[in-house]
């Protein structure tokens, strides 16, 4: 915690959003097992990122790769740690490819899109011929036009 941060009481509302960040990563079981807090079967780490196993994998050997510091989505995150994080999810890919057939990487950014952990973490997740598991992509189409105008939009914010 950085030093002159006070926790607020419960029922004070923190007048700044470092007030608010810190309430979350105090509640956050990533950041719990980053303080080792409570156990993981960690895999790998450096200075600024963790892997370990997943506790509900969708095959044996599904990792998770975090930054150590709490961020909740992949745009918040700072770029330097992203680079690390990414790094360190290439490591992870490399040694679970020797006990898989093909490797599913996925990260989930709010809970509409199916994040339950908000501290920014990537799945390695094995994938196994015959392991039955299916991502279930749906499909929609543009009608005219309709994808000049999305590029248009999304290119508008870079
Ligand atoms: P999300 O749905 O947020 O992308 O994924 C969160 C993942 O974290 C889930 O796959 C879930 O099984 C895993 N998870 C949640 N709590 C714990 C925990 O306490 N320990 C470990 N090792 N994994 C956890
Ligand atoms: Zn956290």
């Amino acid at each position: 915690m950085k030093p002159g941060i006070t926790l607020p009481r419960h029922g004070r509302i923190p007048s700044s959003n470092l007030g608010w960040s810190i309430i979350k990563m105090e509640n956050c079981i990533f950041c719990k097992i980053i303080k080792e807090e409570i156990p993981a079967e960690k895999i790998y780490e450096d200075d600024s990122t963790l892997a370990f196993l997943d506790i509900s994998p969708v095959n044996k050997g599904h990792a998770l790769v975090i930054p150590k510091e709490h961020h909740e989505t992949i745009t918040e995150i700072p770029e330097e740690l992203l680079k690390n994080t990414i790094s360190t999810v290439q490591k992870i890919a490399k040694a679970v490819e020797n006990i898989s057939d093909g490797i599913n990487i996925m990260q989930n950014n709010k809970e509409i899109a199916g994040q339950v952990v908000p501290h920014v973490h990537f799945h390695i997740i094995p994938r196994l011929k015959d392991d039955g598991f299916k991502l279930n992509w749906r499909h929609t189409e543009y009608q005219k036009n309709e994808i000049k105008e999305f590029s248009k939009k999304i290119k508008s914010f870079l």
